[in-house]
């Protein structure tokens, strides 16, 4: 019997040895110290041995048991400690690996937004923004376009409730600011305008408009000039040519188209510009003397001048963007460009 004793202890402590995971580790306990184990077994013969040789039978057993349990502790801590070192190895985070995540860069139409508020910052302006959705009265109303009237048609708008809409364009911010401001006003209103348009090339039911506006003592027509010629050069360059053509908006009288000459052809002509040799950039006008008085401000005092551009457009004509989805589609191959 003590010959078995010593076998099973040499059996068992080669098996801990081998253990390799935790649940193995437990299995060999139970197998060998567990209450149908192989210890459990051998001690059982003790009952057929001579009384006398029973005490040093039991207390080698006892010895044997605690070698095993020991070893066991030994094993287990060891394992224990393999699989707490695999996890921080996998937890770990490397803070010398390059990032993968790429750092993204502006939208082309920020970028260009960026360059004409910089612009107008220069020349005195100030930046203010308005509701996209709007009151009816401020959107049309307000801005000389009562109910009945045609230019409504031009403008394609959805309306959440009769008086209320989505901004067809950034003109009620006009309004707003004259009504909660002092005179001399100059600002710049730029911002997201919607029009129930089918999506083409040229076309979508979202687009952005910057728009101006100054008002104050003695401002005329050759103030609007300026400061449009001003920008314009500033913005496409100082060899562009300039134009304004006599044009129609309920909210301006009179009012003006402002083209530049063409930046692909330099106004010799060509598929951009239609072979007109021309861009037209821009809407503008004096701020018609209704606006004014809808405003709360008196017309033979203060005047003003407005005007409003397609961010879109304006971008579209800068980078020689043919097609205006291009824009909304964020394909990284288009993105990345610029
Ligand atoms: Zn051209």
């Amino acid at each position: 019997m003590r010959e078995e004793l010593l076998n099973m202890r040499e059996e068992a402590l080669h098996d801990i040895e081998k253990a390799r995971d935790l649940k193995e580790l437990n299995d060999i306990r139970i197998k060998y110290l567990g209450k149908k184990g192989k210890l459990t077994a051998i001690l059982r013969g003790m009952a057929n041995l001579r009384p006398e040789e029973r005490p040093a039978i039991g207390k080698l057993a006892n010895e044997i048991k605690e070698v095993i349990e020991e070893e066991f502790s030994k094993k287990s801590n060891e394992l224990k400690e393999i699989v707490k070192n695999e996890r921080l190895k996998r937890e770990e985070i490397d803070v010398t690996i390059p990032s993968k995540v790429a750092i993204g860069h502006k939208h082309p139409l920020t970028l260009v937004l960026d360059e004409i508020k910089q612009i107008f910052l220069g020349l005195g302006y100030e930046i203010v923004e308005g509701p996209e959705i709007e009151l009816d009265y401020y959107n049309f109303e307000a801005l000389n376009i009562p109910k009945d009237h045609p230019a409504r048609d031009m403008q394609d708008t959805f309306y959440i409730t009769e008086d209320i809409l989505l901004r067809t364009h950034t003109s009620p911010v006009q309004v707003r600011t004259m009504e909660r401001r002092k005179p001399p006003i100059k600002v710049i209103v730029p911002g997201r305008v919607y029009r129930s348009d089918e999506v083409d090339a040229t076309h979508s039911p979202v687009f952005h408009q910057v728009e101006g506006l100054l008002v104050g003592k003695n401002v005329t027509m050759a103030d609007l000039k300026g400061t449009l010629i001003t920008f314009a050069k500033m913005f496409y360059g100082e060899e562009r040519k300039v134009r304004f053509r006599p044009s129609y908006f309920p909210f301006t009288e009179p009012s003006a188209e402002m083209d530049i000459s063409c930046i692909a052809c330099n106004g010799k002509g060509c598929r951009v510009c239609s072979y007109t040799g021309w861009l037209e950039i821009l809407g503008c006008g004096m701020v018609h003397p209704n606006v004014l008085r809808n405003s709360g401000y008196d017309p033979e005092e203060l005047t003003g001048f407005a005007f409003g551009m397609g961010l879109e457009r304006i971008a579209m004509l800068k980078y020689g963007i043919s097609d205006m989805r291009l824009f909304f589609e964020n394909d990284l191959r288009f993105l990345e460009q610029f």
